[in-house]
């Protein structure tokens, strides 16, 4: 049936937003009325990014506890292995159980010297994230998300290495898994169909990244593993120094992508919003989601 007429209510569509913590007062106002324009399309879960090294350990807690504390919506935290020893990672879990947290995004994370940089785990500790997993279930009962590469993660030197860690990821208790972003939409139906050959059966939901900067973007993809294909660097070609046009190419490019993938029967999306909620609103209203009436008043209250 033409998607069209399939998406006429949202029933079938669910959503979830990743945000990052805010690093100064006007930041923080930014990601609040993001966060409040985006609560009443009630997405399944809100997630919040853990900074290179647990540089934002505080911020990102913070950011979760206003969320438990002045939103209907449901948290998810983000939480590496880099940088801490086994008793402060499992501090952190516990701090975020007895928050009233019950979603964890489990992830390994990179060297603080950045992106590039050889990873190494700490000496005390968690070595991989499926050890990390496995703890954070032994600490409370969280559903825990993860990572998954279309494309492969730089490291990985191979795809047989590759599905091997989501594997063990899933074995250790994880129950979804969220993707690095990509643009071709080939690079997911692909990979999906080698994590199914591979016995593993857990949710894989796109991660959607909308193009605010096409330098930004291409330079992240580099260090990240995405591809940029050709096609996207021809249409942001000349806008340079055209934000507003950028921005209108950006929302025409999310949605063409977004759209493309429904037609094909995805019906769960996690978007990287950047903290900005416009475009990422825009592309929920045509994929059908439509504003809560209880989310609503709720946050007009
Ligand atoms: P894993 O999935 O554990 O491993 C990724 C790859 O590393 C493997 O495929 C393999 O190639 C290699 N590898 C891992 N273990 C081994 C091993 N024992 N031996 C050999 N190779 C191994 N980073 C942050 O700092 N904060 C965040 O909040 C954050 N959020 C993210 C959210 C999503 C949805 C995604 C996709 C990424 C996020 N990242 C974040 C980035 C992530 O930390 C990096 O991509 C990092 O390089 C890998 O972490 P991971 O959990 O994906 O690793």
């Amino acid at each position: 049936i033409d998607r069209r007429f399939r998406l006429n209510g949202a029933s079938d569509i669910s959503v979830s937003f990743e945000f990052f913590p805010p690093k100064s007062e006007k930041m923080e106002q930014r990601l609040w009325s993001s966060i409040k324009r985006l609560e009443p399309l009630a997405p399944s879960f809100v997630s919040v990014t853990y900074g290179a090294g647990g540089s934002t350990r505080e911020r990102t807690h913070a950011t979760v506890s206003r969320i438990v504390n002045e939103t209907c919506l449901k948290p998810a935290a983000h939480l590496t292995c880099v940088d801490a020893t086994k008793e402060e990672v499992n501090e952190v879990i516990q701090a975020y159980w007895d928050a009233g947290v019950r979603h964890i995004v489990a992830l390994r994370g990179d060297p603080a010297a950045g992106l590039g940089e050889k990873y190494a785990p700490h000496e005390g500790g968690y070595r991989t994230t499926a050890d990390l997993v496995a703890s954070i279930r032994s600490i409370g009962d969280f559903e825990v998300s993860v990572s998954a590469y279309p494309e492969k993660h730089p490291e990985s030197p191979s795809w047989d290495a590759e599905l091997d860690v989501l594997k063990a990821k899933v074995d250790a208790g994880a129950t979804r898994a969220i993707t690095q972003f990509f643009f071709d939409n080939d690079h997911y139906f692909r990979y999906v169909d080698r994590v199914r050959s591979a016995g593993i059966t857990i949710p894989i939901v796109p991660g959607i990244v909308p193009v605010t900067s096409f330098k930004g973007i291409s330079g992240f993809a580099k260090k990240t593993g995405a591809s940029v294909p050709g096609w996207l660097a021809h249409r942001f070609n000349g806008l340079g120094d055209d934000p507003r046009t950028s921005e209108l190419v950006a929302a025409a490019v999310a949605a063409e992508q977004v759209m493309s993938l429904a037609d094909d029967g995805v019906e769960d999306f996690h978007f990287y919003t950047m903290n900005k909620a416009d475009l990422v609103y825009a592309i929920c209203h045509m994929l059908g989601l439509r504003e809560n009436r209880k989310v609503r008043t709720s946050v007009a209250a």
